[in-house]
């Protein structure tokens, strides 16, 4: 078995996070290729080396001295250092990174310094081969990301060693000009490694023991999903929750090569398997439960509206051409609404309206905003009867309105729309009676 390990900040922070990750590296021999994030934040209110390299940068563009906040980024690295006991010097790729601060080699050169000189000394500490991201992550030279390139380097680099670290977040061009992936990109860089190695498993370490079934700031320690699929992994990170980086996800679904969230701080826990496809049965009838609030709906009615060919076809055109994107669109027989997001439609409103009494000369048009929706995603929920019963009795006794209910054909996924207000209490209601009591 070949086993790609990336660990985030909060993994990294500080020489005790260190030998905890040593610890877990040491214990499996598969743990083969490490990829380490920048160390992130210690304690609350912390700043993350990543964001100091950010404000240190900006000072050096500005023209200004900003040679304390790069010893004060030093001072976070001697740390771990001396905390390790390890006999290393940074004196070289300091004085080498003022030098380019000053010569302006760009943000996201600034920004990767992070990843590449915890890379450096996670390699010392583990006694594994330091590969430079800039040598085997390519990107064009407008910035985007180059897949082929990527994979053809890193393989042929990881086929002629054993174990190695290769800091994540950064890679470069063909000229050598560094470049960095979007924050969080580690993941990327993890996902990566594994596709290029075609690797068992890509584990993911974190501080938090998998992806949890809903958002722990509404429901107080929700219980962890043990296997999720990537759709269902899909649709409940674009109703917003986040653990995984959302690019990181292809290159290893495209190889079956399953993820593994796991937490450096409890490393006995099991995490969460991420997989293509799974016949274990999830825990609960439900995988999980996510939602996001700021909603507004734009209802319209129009006498015969089932007859009319094309009338979906010119609403929608309205939104298109103002450049709203559409997130949702429940529909009666004479009534259509649509749902977007309020903040991008509030200030196009008027225009919008105008336009759909031109397009398709409606009998009233009304808005609603203030809305929240709400997705209950679960590969059970397939050919299961009875559980949008179940959803919406649990709202009903929740004193809950229900203002719109979409179900995917694929009966993965109900989506409910309710007030901003109710949102707390529909996802409270919904987790209990799924998930407390275990129906
Ligand atoms: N250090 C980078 C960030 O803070 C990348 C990462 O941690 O994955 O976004």
């Amino acid at each position: 078995m070949r086993k790609v390990v990336k660990f985030g900040g909060s993994s990294l922070a500080s020489a005790e996070q260190f030998k905890k990750v040593g610890d877990i590296i040491r214990s499996d021999k598969e743990r083969r290729f490490v990829v380490p994030s920048a160390p992130g934040k210690r304690f609350d209110g912390d700043i993350k080396v990543t964001d100091m390299l950010y404000g240190c940068y900006a000072k050096a563009e500005a023209g200004e001295d900003f040679s304390s906040d790069l010893a004060a980024i030093r001072a976070r690295y001697q740390e771990i250092i001396d905390g390790l006991s390890l006999t290393l010097s940074l004196d070289g790729e300091f004085e080498c990174i003022a030098e380019n601060f000053r010569n302006l080699a760009g943000t996201d050169y600034a920004a990767s310094r992070g990843e590449y000189l915890n890379g450096i000394i996670m390699s010392h500490y583990l006694g594994y081969e330091f590969i430079d991201a800039a040598e085997v992550i390519v990107f064009h030279e407008d910035g985007s990301f180059d897949a082929d390139t990527t994979n053809e380097k890193l393989s042929a680099r990881l086929s002629q060693c054993k174990n190695a670290v290769i800091p994540g977040f950064y890679g470069a061009d063909l000229d050598g000009t560094v470049k960095t992936f979007s924050r969080g990109g580690s993941d990327v860089t993890g996902s990566l490694v594994a596709k290029a190695i075609h690797a068992d498993l890509y584990e993911n370490w974190t501080d938090v023991s998998g992806f949890l079934i809903t958002d722990p700031h509404i429901i107080k320690n929700p219980k962890v999903i043990n296997t999720i699929t990537y759709v269902e992994l899909r649709e409940l990170a674009y109703m917003g929750a986040t653990v995984l980086h959302e690019e990181a996800i292809f290159p290893v679904r495209q190889e079956g090569i399953p993820i593994n969230i796991r937490n450096t701080n409890r490393p006995e826990d099991p995490g969460t398997l991420i997989v293509e496809n799974t016949c274990r049965k999830p825990r609960y009838t439900i995988t999980g439960i996510a939602g996001k609030k700021g909603f507004a709906a734009i209802n319209i009615e129009k006498d015969m509206m089932n007859s009319e060919i094309g009338f979906c076809r010119r609403i929608l055109s309205v939104f298109e051409e103002n450049g709203i994107s559409i997130e949702h669109m429940p529909s009666g027989i004479d009534t259509m609404s649509v749902f977007v997001h309020q903040s991008e439609f509030e200030e196009k409103e008027q225009k919008v309206l105008a336009g759909i009494h031109r397009a398709v000369d409606p009998d009233s048009v009304y808005l609603e905003s203030d809305l929240a929706l709400v997705a209950v995603v679960g590969r059970g929920m397939k050919s299961q009867r009875g559980t949008a019963g179940r959803i919406f009795s649990a709202l009903a006794h929740a004193n809950v309105n229900v203002k719109m209910i979409d179900q995917g054909s694929s009966e993965m996924n109900i989506i409910i729309g309710v007030s901003n207000q109710d949102f707390e209490t529909a996802i409270k209601a919904i987790y209990d009676i799924f998930v407390t009591v275990q129906l």
